[in-house]
């Protein structure tokens, strides 16, 4: 394979002796082995074998059931590399990243555990009927420091002042930013800037729009990047939902917009309402309309709930607005090329292929529905009399997402048992589980 002899000169010139060869799982866990360079070309004939289970995300581990995994005896699946995808990991000398996708050996078709694929299929739907989705992740996360007095180990990191957009050393007392900026940049997967969170503690790193796919993998590989980062400086990332109760949570909101077959924006219209084509608004309409089952892709944990509320920012009411932060589905100000919406119900947990996934299958359901939006929202949001209500918890999310069979046709049948079986163990395993609040609250009284 020529192709792939380039990349092993290429590879061996810039000095590279590893590759590690990483899948996002049903949860958007980066699932990786370190292969050695001369190993890469039997990796691409014949696949790396991976054992066919999904993972608590907790260091032990355990297998969850999914369908195909524990109940059929944890058979392999095959994960193949992408070699189009290879990027030199620039805090890692000699190590080189490579994404790669996950099919079932039985039926040489893609595996549920691979989001990559599912996204994959939706913008081949997209593409039949002549959308081009284009996407940019703007992701919030905590950084962590070690605390030996705290029950979990961690508390947040203590150099930071809390103070939105700001940056710099009053912001940042060691300059986290700057370092794993300057180290994004070098990765090559299209970050413009970031800036200091509401709390302390607290970034947000922009990256910029690409087709969907690519958006999903440079997503994906951020949220990688920045849990090494922090870990090369003894810290912990987390992109979790909400993981402080006295600091608000973490979002991943998305731009959406599509090209036209011409390369021109398909959501700008100068012409139609609000500056915005049919299209356009179908798509929201179609975003708002499956929002419930939505809920359970964008904000996919059982944590994940407790960052919804008044005055959060982080929408928990169904509705649209022009360039609106209190609505769910926010409009920017910017048309012609930048005309897109803002869907800022995701949490930074959330898996990149499988929100990005979503909200597109969504949208489109809403073009082909030609579905129109109600009026927008007018003014500070969250007046339940005005919107309807998000489910509130994951388990009735994931109740949402089973019961719209129009959204679960296009995510598929394999993806949706896999996905709600893994969800509802954990539901459950929360729900056996005794936390410390309940100790508070009841042990003293009752
Ligand atoms: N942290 C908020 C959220 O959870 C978003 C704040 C912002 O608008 O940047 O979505
Ligand atoms: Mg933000
Ligand atoms: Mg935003």
């Amino acid at each position: 394979d020529p192709n792939l002899r380039q990349h092993m000169q290429r590879l061996a010139a810039e000095g590279i002796d590893v590759v590690r060869v990483t899948y996002p799982d049903l949860i958007g866990t980066d699932r990786a082995r370190d292969i050695l360079l001369d190993h890469l070309p039997s990796a691409c004939a014949h696949g790396l074998a991976f054992c066919r289970a999904v993972y608590h995300t907790t260091p032990q581990g355990d297998t969850v059931p999914v369908p195909g995994g524990l109940d059929a005896g944890l058979p392999d699946i095959t994960v193949r590399p992408d070699l189009d995808s290879l990027l030199p990991l620039p805090w890692e000398p000699g190590v080189a990243s490579c994404l790669a996708d996950v099919t079932d050996p039985a039926t040489g078709l893609f595996a549920p555990e691979s989001p990559r694929d599912l996204l994959r299929t939706v913008l081949d739907r997209c593409a039949e009927h002549g959308l081009r989705p284009v996407a940019g992740p703007e992701l919030e996360y905590f950084l962590c420091e070690e605390d030996p007095a705290s029950p979990s180990g961690w508390k947040r990191y203590s150099g930071a002042a809390g103070v939105v957009y700001t940056a710099g050393l009053r912001a940042d007392g060691d300059n986290h930013l700057l370092r794993t900026l300057r180290l994004l940049r070098d990765m090559n997967i299209g970050v413009t800037g970031g800036n200091h969170e509401y709390d302390g503690g607290q970034f947000e790193i922009n990256l910029t729009h690409s087709d969907a796919l690519s958006a999903a993998d440079r997503a994906f590989r951020f949220k990688s990047a920045i849990k090494e980062l922090a870990r090369k400086e003894g810290r912990l990332a987390t992109f979790m939902a909400k993981p402080f109760n006295d600091a608000g949570g973490s979002g991943f909101h998305l731009h959406l917009s599509c090209d036209t077959e011409e390369g021109g924006n398909a959501f700008d219209d100068p012409a139609g309402p609000y500056g915005l084509s049919a299209t356009a608004r179908h798509a929201v309409a179609g975003v708002l309309a499956h929002a419930p089952a939505l809920a359970a892709l964008a904000n996919p944990t059982v944590n994940s709930y407790k960052r919804f509320g008044p005055d959060t920012l982080a929408p928990w009411l169904i509705d649209w607005g022009l360039d609106n932060r209190s609505a769910m589905v926010r409009i920017p100000p910017e048309r012609g090329p930048g005309a897109r919406f803002e869907l800022r119900l995701g949490d930074a947990g959330a898996n990149p292929y499988l929100l990005i996934a979503g909200t597109i299958a969504a949208a489109l359901l809403g073009v082909l529905a030609g579905e129109e939006p109600p009026a927008p929202l007018e003014g500070y949001g969250y007046d339940t009399a005005r919107s309807a209500v998000l489910p509130m918890s994951l388990p009735a999310a994931l109740d949402a997402l089973e019961a719209d069979t129009d959204l679960t046709d296009v995510l598929g049948k394999d993806f949706t048992a896999s996905y709600l079986s893994y969800k509802r163990d954990e539901t459950e395993r929360f729900g056996r589980h005794v936390t410390d609040w309940e100790f508070t609250e009841y042990a003293y009284h009752l």
